[in-house]
């Protein structure tokens, strides 16, 4: 069976590594001249929002044989609102790094991947669709199917990070939500040595906030994180994206051709997570190649996520800086805490955002009939 592997990131890689264990041999073609060809990035997965696997990398060892090591788990993650500050404890989750860095998650996977990548790749899908059997679109992001028009998106992001030289605890990410400075957006420091961390911005390109600028806010927010973590941070690197996608597919697979990754929806409109979707979107294509499940059905759980994460995202957006401040507040309330703590560190497999989504749909509609 001929396949091509469109993309050699964290789909189409985790793709090929569940294909050649089920003993095919796909073509990766890759634009770029390596894998994880851009800025370094430090990311984050939480598991939380992974129900109901509980430890996502370990789900992904014991079940699929795919091995990531992370820079560390998230033990806390510190939220900084206008006037508050709060914090969740446990076992959050993972960090990681990506792009140009030999411990970068693609880097990880392409090394437990045998198939030929063809770098600097100019091959077109449809191309690609003429010479092969089955083409698995894994680009890292919607274009090719919004031109297929299979693709839904729901919104646009601004986006402006750097790599910043501090003091840093490698299991201690912040996020920042605070609308004065960046409307309906947030911005987070995630750490990925103890020296180096990412320092990012986002925020929704709706009608009023085309018209901000994004220097603006970014000085802005930059100058309160140095003042909020006490330090002087040093910019080593910086990169900016604008028009960021996020939507999802209308249908996974049409006729020969699987979208994965951000291609099938995997970045998750509430707070921006894709790698772990990503990753099964990948696995999921390739067990369907191989008689081991059909895509349309594995993927059913990733739609209900996005939708859910959708809601969040419309309920972040009709919230402001008061209602943050007591969120983040309370936070610290002890009952809260213990809540919390059942959730993140028993063996529940409780999804906190399907339970939640629904109450968040009837504050959205409520916000949008007053
Ligand atoms: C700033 C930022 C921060 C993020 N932070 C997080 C986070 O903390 N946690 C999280 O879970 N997610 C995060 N994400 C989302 C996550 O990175 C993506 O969801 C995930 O990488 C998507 O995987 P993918 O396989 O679709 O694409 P990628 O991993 O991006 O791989 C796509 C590959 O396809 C190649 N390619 C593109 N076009 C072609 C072509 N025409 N032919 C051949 N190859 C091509 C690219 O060069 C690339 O190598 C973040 C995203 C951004 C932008």
């Amino acid at each position: 069976m001929e396949i091509a592997i469109m993309g050699a990131g964290m789909s189409g890689l985790s793709c090929a590594i569940t294909l050649e264990k089920n003993g095919m041999k796909p073509i990766i073609f890759e634009k770029r001249n390596r894998v994880g060809d851009r800025f370094v990035n430090g990311e984050a997965t939480f598991s939380i929002l992974n129900r109901p696997i509980k430890d996502e990398l370990r789900y992904l060892k014991d079940s699929h044989h795919i091995y990531l090591k992370p820079t560390d788990r998230v033990e806390k993650l510190i939220f900084h609102s206008k006037n508050e500050k709060g914090n969740i404890e446990g076992a959050l989750g993972y960090l990681n790094i990506r792009g140009r860095h030999d411990n970068s998650y693609e880097c990880q996977l392409a090394k437990q991947v045998n198939s030929k990548i063809n770098f600097n790749s100019t091959y077109e899908y449809e191309q690609l669709c003429k010479e092969f059997e089955y083409v698995i679109l894994a680009p890292g992001d919607g274009d090719y199917a919004v031109k297929l028009g299979n693709y839904r998106c729901d919104l646009t992001c601004s986006i402006k990070g750097v790599t910043v030289e501090g003091e840093f605890c490698t299991n201690i990410p912040h996020v920042w939500f605070n609308y004065d400075i960046i409307p309906m957006g947030y911005a987070w420091l995630l750490p990925f040595s103890e020296k180096e961390a990412n320092l990012v911005i986002a925020y929704p390109e709706f009608p009023n906030n085309i018209k901000l600028d994004i220097n603006d806010i970014w000085n802005e927010f930059y100058s309160m994180a140095c003042k909020d973590l006490k330090q002087d941070f040093k910019i080593t690197d910086g990169f900016q994206i604008a028009r960021y996608m996020m939507g999802i597919c209308c249908k996974p697979k049409i006729e020969n051709t699987y979208f994965v990754g951000n291609c099938f929806g995997a970045m998750s409109p509430g707070l921006g997570f894709g790698q772990f979707t990503s990753i099964l979107t990948g696995i999921y294509s390739a067990y369907d190649l191989c008689n081991l499940g059909k895509y349309e059905e594995l993927v059913k759980p990733l739609f209900r996520n996005y939708n859910n994460s959708l809601a969040l995202r419309r309920f972040l957006e009709n919230l402001n800086n008061h209602n943050l401040d007591f969120i983040i507040k309370n936070l610290d309330n002890k009952l809260l805490d213990k809540f919390i703590d059942k959730i993140i560190n028993s063996t529940s497999k409780i999804d906190l955002l399907e339970i939640f989504t629904p109450m968040m749909k009837s504050w959205n509609s409520f916000k949008r009939n007053s």
